[in-house]
């Protein structure tokens, strides 16, 4: 029978993969618990209108990359391409508008239809956390600051740099999207297709365009800086200056714009040159409207998401993986012994494996095949003596160990 594949765009986690990936998670979740932010896990799959509502009508992600479908019930849904919109969503099914602010982090798969390549996939995961219910620049600064320290924890911060921008308040924004719209219209013949379509409906869309000939043109647009008033660029200097006292370098970036269209005042992308056109590992930004937009309150919030298999690539080293204890017994007494060494050593906190079947040969080949540090081999004559022997699987050395110190001596 011919052998399934899986979906394009879509890949295993194994291995090595799945321990570069896990580390990732865990070292995020960690840092994230420092700063005082808890997990949640929302679905994977949602009203469409989650989505559609919130990232904007024009944004690439709702335009060409969601996966929606009507289930059986005839109700469209949609599996989540990012999870800001989640969180701003249960934010609200919880009643938890009134208990602000909420510090959040989430990590998980997302689906987006993307041309598969390298870092880009239509299942990829992402870590994210949003600080839901501050107007402060500290705010700002704090979510950054968390950001940089996981890469720090990661040993990946030296190939990265913090590109920081200003996207103004909303007034800001309608002043400069006309400033905009001036320039790009001059230039219309160079324009692609898709950015044309955008000078109408969204033209700060265009600066986030990826193709090439737009790219020449939007070289030399205007920046939004003198469109600025004085509150948001009194905001932009004191999330600068917190960001300096939290010890956090960054570059300034007026050209980053952000792909979703919920953002305001601070926006900003942790780049890297190693993953070449996938340079974006961590990106996010302040989105004062969303909530609101979700059917709750004003509520102001600020946060980003970073790719868990962008930020795999860039680790140095793979974590090792677990070395066990191999269990070898060596006798009809000692296959009966063996069970209750095992869970003993286990409920120790070791990791520890017996193999199935097999002499006493296959059964040390095993247990180096799979890795293991120590093999604990049990024969007859020695457990009488309640003692077994313990070889250590790198040096080769042999010892005697009572069975009542087994774990206490492999423990070590
Ligand atoms: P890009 O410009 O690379 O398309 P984006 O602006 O669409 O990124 P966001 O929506 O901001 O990305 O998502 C945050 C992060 O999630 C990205 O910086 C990237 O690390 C990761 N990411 C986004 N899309 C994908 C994908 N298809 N495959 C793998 N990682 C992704
Ligand atoms: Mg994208």
């Amino acid at each position: 029978m011919e052998a399934l594949q899986p979906v394009r765009g879509t890949r295993d986690i194994i291995g090595e993969d799945q321990r570069r990936h896990a580390h990732v998670v865990g070292t995020s979740r960690a840092t994230a618990s420092l700063y005082g932010f808890d997990e949640w896990s929302t679905p994977i799959f949602e009203d469409t209108r989650v989505f559609a509502r919130t990232l904007g009508d024009t944004s690439d992600v709702v335009t060409k990359e969601m996966y929606t479908f009507a289930d059986r019930g005839g109700d469209s849904l949609t599996l989540r391409p990012e999870n800001t919109a989640g969180i701003c969503r249960a934010l609200v099914t919880n009643g938890l508008t009134q208990a602000l602010p909420q510090k959040v982090f989430y990590a998980g798969p997302m689906f987006r239809y993307e041309r598969p390549q390298k870092g880009r996939y239509r299942q990829f995961h992402q870590i994210g956390a949003e600080l839901v219910g501050s107007a402060e620049p500290l705010a700002d600064a704090e979510i950054m600051a968390l950001g940089w320290d996981i890469l720090n924890t990661l040993g990946i911060a030296g190939d990265v740099v913090l590109e920081l921008n200003t996207l103004g308040s909303d007034a800001d924004r309608t002043i400069y999207r006309a400033e905009l719209v001036r320039y790009f219209q001059d230039r219309s013949p160079q324009l692609s297709e898709d950015s044309l379509r955008r000078l109408g409906s969204n033209p700060l869309r265009i600066l986030d365009s990826k193709d090439e000939d737009d790219r020449k043109v939007i070289a030399d647009a205007p920046t939004i800086g003198s469109c600025l008033s004085d509150a948001s660029k009194d905001f932009y200097a004191a999330v600068q200056d917190k960001l300096g006292r939290l010890g956090v370098p960054f570059v300034e970036n007026p050209r980053i714009v952000r792909g979703l269209d919920y953002y305001s005042h601070t926006a900003f992308e942790f780049v890297t040159r190693r993953l070449g056109a996938q340079g974006t590992v961590m990106a996010g930004g302040r989105y004062d409207g969303l909530v609101a937009e979700m059917g709750g309150p004003p509520t102001p919030a600020v946060g980003w998401a970073a790719g868990i298999e962008r930020l795999s690539m860039l680790l140095d080293d793979t974590p090792p993986a677990p070395r066990p204890i191999a269990v070898v017994p060596l006798g009809e007494a000692a296959e009966a012994a063996a069970l209750d060494i095992l869970q003993a050593l286990r409920r120790a906190g070791l990791r520890s494996e017996v193999a199935y079947r097999g002499n006493f040969k296959r059964r040390l080949e095993r247990a180096n095949r799979i890795g293991a540090r120590a093999a604990v081999i049990l024969g007859d004559d020695e457990l009488a003596r309640g003692v077994a022997r313990v070889k250590d699987l790198v040096t080769g050395t042999q010892t005697e160990v009572r069975l009542a110190e087994l774990a206490e001596s492999l423990g070590r």
